[in-house]
């Protein structure tokens, strides 16, 4: 078997007519042109965000959800220790604390019945994260955040076209933000979205996205003189990516079915090894639809990870595993409060995904998955 990689980006076909497009015929390559307009039409119109923004990265987006907060030194941000660290990074950058929680034991999203234990009067604000394109439980989050007045943020990067409630995620907190990045199930290389779906911070978002101008504003023609209003950044998405991303939107059907057809067979062909717990498999409790973003299994122990991992390798499958702790991370320790999280720590050391990506053919999936269970065997 030839190598299988851990991951490879889909091209959905398109890509590089409307580049060609935006390059010569639009003739615009900075951002918020005609592509930009396409693909945030299409998130407004289909998940249904009130308003949504192309951002250079999730980690774009979070970074403004956080100034959009008005996150500061003193506030605290409740936020899963078991995710990416651009999520914590957004909180301490603005010099607010995060206070790290636990994940369930069965989706691996936040705990959503540790959440009251650690509010605090200087408690701003939750930051949930949508692990595996599985939706956190945004019921319950919100009727916590509700009752102490604070804000919640869907970190929905693995999320896209995911849905929790009917209800796509990323489109039910205060906020929510979106990665195309190139392991994400629609992407441009780098990319991502903020979707503003509290009315009261779109104007900002706006300012914020344009460098802390009110540039848009200008564009429209409500305002004859563009100028410095507010803090920013460099936020804008150029028209090149967006040209890359808007054909991927575009074929957002095909790939999701095809994403969630290698979910299934995954599931089907290692189910027996959970039956006889042997290992644990994902999670997707019935009120949420998944968008097939990855599959891994928890092994039994870290050792018999590190020798499934090896053996997988010697088959040329490449299997990976994250994350690192934040609340254990260097910068978590001296930013961060944390009691013990003992589902974090236990799945962190255990954690292995399996080559997920849309070219997976069936040939592949069955070597990965027969490899599998002859280790186990
Ligand atoms: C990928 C990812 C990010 C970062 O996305 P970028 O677009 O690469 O900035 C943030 N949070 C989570 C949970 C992610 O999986």
């Amino acid at each position: 078997m030839n190598f299988i990689d851990f991951n490879r980006p889909c091209i959905a076909g398109k890509e590089m007519d409307y580049i060609k497009d935006a390059i010569y015929d639009k003739k615009a390559l900075c951002g918020n042109g005609f592509y930009t307009k396409k693909c945030t039409e299409h998130m407004e119109k289909n998940f249904g965000a009130k308003k949504a923004l192309l951002t250079t990265s999730c980690t774009s987006a979070l970074e403004m959800s956080a100034i959009l907060l008005e996150l500061g030194p003193g506030d605290e941000v409740i936020v899963p220790s078991f995710t990416f660290v651009s999520t914590a990074n957004a909180i301490v950058l603005r010099g607010a604390t995060p206070v790290f929680i636990d994940i369930r034991k069965d989706t691996l999203n936040i705990d959503e019945t540790m959440i009251e234990k650690l509010i605090t009067p200087k408690t701003k604000a939750i930051y949930a994260v949508h692990y595996a394109g599985i939706g956190a439980e945004m019921d319950a989050i919100l009727r916590v955040a509700q009752n102490h007045n604070i804000y919640v943020v869907e970190d929905a990067a693995q999320g896209v076209d995911a849905r929790y409630n009917g209800k796509y995620l990323g489109t039910i907190g205060h906020l929510g933000t979106y990665s195309f990045h190139e392991t994400k199930n629609y992407t441009c290389g780098e990319g991502g979205a903020l979707l503003v779906n509290d009315e009261k911070f779109i104007d900002r978002a706006e300012i914020l996205l344009e460098k802390g101008t009110n540039r848009k504003k200008f564009m429209e023609g409500l305002v004859d003189k563009y100028t410095w209003v507010d803090v920013g950044s460099s936020y804008v998405l150029s028209e090149l990516n967006a040209a890359y991303l808007y054909a991927q939107l575009e074929s957002r059907d095909a790939i999701l079915k095809k994403r969630l057809s290698i979910f299934n067979k995954y599931y089907a062909g290692l189910q027996s090894l959970q039956k006889n717990g042997k290992i644990q498999l994902p999670f997707i409790p019935p009120h949420c639809r998944s968008n097939g973003h990855m599959f891994y299994i928890i092994c039994g122990t870290r050792d018999e990870r590190s020798r499934l991992m090896k053996f997988l390798r010697d088959r040329n499958i490449q299997a990976v595993f994250h994350y690192v702790p934040l609340h254990s991370s260097p910068m978590g320790v001296k930013n961060g409060r944390s009691a013990t999280l003992p589902v974090t720590e236990h799945i962190t050391e255990r954690l292995l995904r399996l080559p997920f990506f849309y070219y997976l053919t069936d040939t592949e999936q069955d070597y990965i998955i027969e490899s599998v269970l002859s280790f186990y065997k």
